[in-house]
């Protein structure tokens, strides 16, 4: 007679980049593990600014998840999550197939934010995704190759919209075909970083067709114009939208977020305060004290969500996770680099290298280089980055 083999708990991942890929590649078999995400790709997001220049391409960017999530062991199933319900232990999915779980873990990242400005969503294109990054590269290019001196409104001088000015300075400074400017709702470039990097970038926009603009928040998006809050407008044939993100829908489908605050805020367990048997990685969680929306916290916290949900699962007590900071890289184009550690910078465009380096090894832990194909990505990926 067969003996009973007992099941194996299982655990669903939802969102399968930095965050839930990572907290994937910490399961075991001893789990049944489904990885669920509507896009193909393992997506390099913070190398999307170099794909609107042309120094990076989608494909160096890019990973497929499928071989990723059957390389970890796990089953992968493409489609959206269009809710989830904690209390049935069950998630559904835009193609209605139904995943029950006994611990889930939501690492959905964020979207755009456009803030409520009339006509952003449709005129001013977003740069989130590797999409994103290569039909703005497309767009610019053809504005450059067309008669006439073309105008690009950035709005928003975060992280994404100073490296996104930096590529577009790269590849067209000099041409005076793109006149460029950067509107900031804050009182100076990148806020909430140290005052150097403001004056730094200043001091490179200096004698080029920039004009940096703070305390300017934009009130309207038309196709050729972005109207100002404070009156008047600027002419734009290209609007860029990098002026931040939220929490995408689900989160507060599925009831994780918290009164007005649409991401989810987790217990130091990364446990939705909300449900026991849910877990919030990455982007999407809010944690006290906050962490910053960065890849490299997003990775931290897949890992310890996995290995809570193990924990949750055995019902073995929960650990507290500890965040472990790092140093922040900001490419300035081919013009500088910047690491930000806490109130200090140091500028220097060999830094760039130092980026490059992150870049090539966390592709290489995402995507460890034994067998055939993965060794031929990353000696394609090191390649490519010698000729850059
Ligand atoms: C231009 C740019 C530059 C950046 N530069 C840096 C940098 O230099 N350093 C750094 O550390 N970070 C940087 N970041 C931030 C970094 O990319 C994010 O912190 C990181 O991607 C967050 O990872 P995540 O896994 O939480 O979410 P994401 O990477 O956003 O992934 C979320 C995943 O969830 C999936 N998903 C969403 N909703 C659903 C659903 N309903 N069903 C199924 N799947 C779903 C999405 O398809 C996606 O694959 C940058 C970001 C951008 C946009």
């Amino acid at each position: 007679m067969p003996r009973d083999v007992p099941a194996r708990p299982r655990i669903a991942i939802v969102g399968a980049n930095f965050a839930g890929l990572s907290a994937a590649q910490r399961l075991g078999s001893d789990h049944a593990v489904t990885v669920i995400d509507g896009s193909p790709w393992f997506e390099w997001r913070p190398g999307i600014h170099e794909l609107v220049s042309g120094t990076s391409r989608a494909a160096d960017l890019r990973l497929s998840r499928a071989r990723l999530v059957s390389r970890a062991g796990h089953r992968f199933v493409r489609a959206t999550v269009t809710d989830i319900d904690a209390r049935a232990g069950r998630l559904t999915t835009s193609d209605d197939r139904q995943v029950e779980f006994d611990a889930c873990i939501v690492a959905v990242g964020g979207v755009v934010n456009t803030f409520g400005v009339e006509g952003a969503d449709r005129h001013a294109m977003p740069l989130k995704t590797v999409e994103d990054g290569v039909a703005i590269g497309r767009k610019l290019a053809t504005l450059a190759s067309g008669k006439g001196r073309k105008s690009v409104v950035i709005v928003g001088s975060g992280l994404e919209g100073i490296e996104v000015l930096g590529e577009i300075l790269r590849r067209y400074r000099g041409r005076q075909s793109l006149h460029i400017s950067v509107i900031e709702a804050g009182s100076r470039l990148m806020p909430g970083s140290p005052r150097a990097l403001d004056q730094a970038v200043r001091a490179h926009c200096a004698g080029l067709d920039v004009d940096l603009l703070v305390r300017t928040a934009a009130a309207k998006v038309t196709r050729s114009r972005v109207q100002l809050a404070a009156g008047g407008s600027l002419r734009s044939d290209l609007t860029i939208w990098t002026a931040g993100a939220t929490a995408p829908d689900l989160i507060r489908a599925a009831g994780l977020s918290g009164g007005k605050q649409p991401w989810a805020p987790v217990r130091k367990t990364l446990q939705s305060r909300n449900f026991d048997n849910v877990f919030v990685a990455g982007d999407a969680n809010v944690l006290r004290p906050r962490l910053a929306k960065q890849a490299y916290y997003a990775m931290q916290t897949g890992q310890f969500a996995a290995i809570n949900a193990m924990r949750a699962v055995a019902g073995r007590r929960l650990r507290e996770f500890i965040p472990v900071p790092k140093p922040m890289l900001v490419a300035f184009g081919d013009l500088d680099t910047f690491l930000v550690s806490g109130r200090s910078v140091i500028a220097s465009p060999t830094l760039a290298a130092a980026k490059e380096a992150v870049f090539q090894l966390t592709m290489a832990q995402v995507d460890p280089p034994i067998g055939a194909v993965q060794l031929r990505a990353l000696t394609g990926r090191v390649a490519r980055a010698v000729r850059r």
